[in-house]
């Protein structure tokens, strides 16, 4: 989203009411992390597409097994230097996304936490930027299982939000969709 537009939408701090619904605070979010760390040409890519709201994201860090925890995430990025991609990968049931809002129903892309792994090495974790469902049919992309947790405990409030469930089985998403302002 173009700064000038978000602010005239009230998307800005202190700008947006109390009477703004949560998936609203959610893009919110999502643009701001993205736009925040993102690497400067792939952000300027994404910013074109906020608009028209081609794209909804939403925050996937959460895991079934990792809450507070984060280092203990357990879902990987593997560097592939041969074809300049990553492999994104759920190696473990604990490891599935577990609780994102927007994730089981609505999101086309998730900025995704995953342990950057290469040559051998683990780097810790780091973000992602990842396409789930494709912008013709919102059919999940190959490789990805996406769904909603379905009912929730409590006083019925989480149920008003998609909060979903998704696995990696070896997407590959080109180098530059790492969240890479700050790496060296
Ligand atoms: C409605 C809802 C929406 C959510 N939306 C998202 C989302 O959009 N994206 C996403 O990624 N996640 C989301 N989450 C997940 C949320 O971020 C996690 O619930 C949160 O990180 C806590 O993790 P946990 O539930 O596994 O609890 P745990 O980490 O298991 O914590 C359980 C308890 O132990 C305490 N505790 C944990 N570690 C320590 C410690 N080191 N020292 C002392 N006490 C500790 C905690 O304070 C808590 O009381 C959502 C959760 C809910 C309920």
């Amino acid at each position: 989203m173009d700064l000038t537009l978000a602010k005239s939408q009230g998307y800005l701090k202190h700008q947006l009411p109390q009477s703004k619904s949560s998936s609203q605070r959610k893009l919110l979010a999502v643009i701001g992390v993205y736009i925040g760390f993102g690497s400067y040409l792939k952000r300027n890519t994404f910013r074109g597409s906020w608009m028209p709201r081609e794209i909804i994201g939403c925050y996937a860090q959460t895991e079934l097994g990792h809450g507070s925890n984060v280092q203990r995430l357990e879902t990987t990025a593997t560097f592939d230097p041969q074809t300049d991609e990553f492999v994104i990968h759920s190696p473990t049931l604990t490891s599935r996304k577990w609780w994102p809002g927007g994730l089981g129903k609505v999101s086309t892309h998730a900025v995704v936490y995953a342990r950057l792994r290469t040559d051998g090495q683990d780097y810790g974790v780091h973000g992602f930027i990842l396409q789930l469902r494709s912008l013709d049919d919102h059919s999940p992309l190959p490789g990805m299982t996406v769904g909603d947790i379905g009912m929730k405990f409590g006083s019925g409030a989480y149920n008003s939000m998609d909060n979903g469930l998704l696995r990696f089985d070896h997407v590959r998403i080109p180098r530059n969709q790492m969240l890479m302002q700050f790496v060296l």
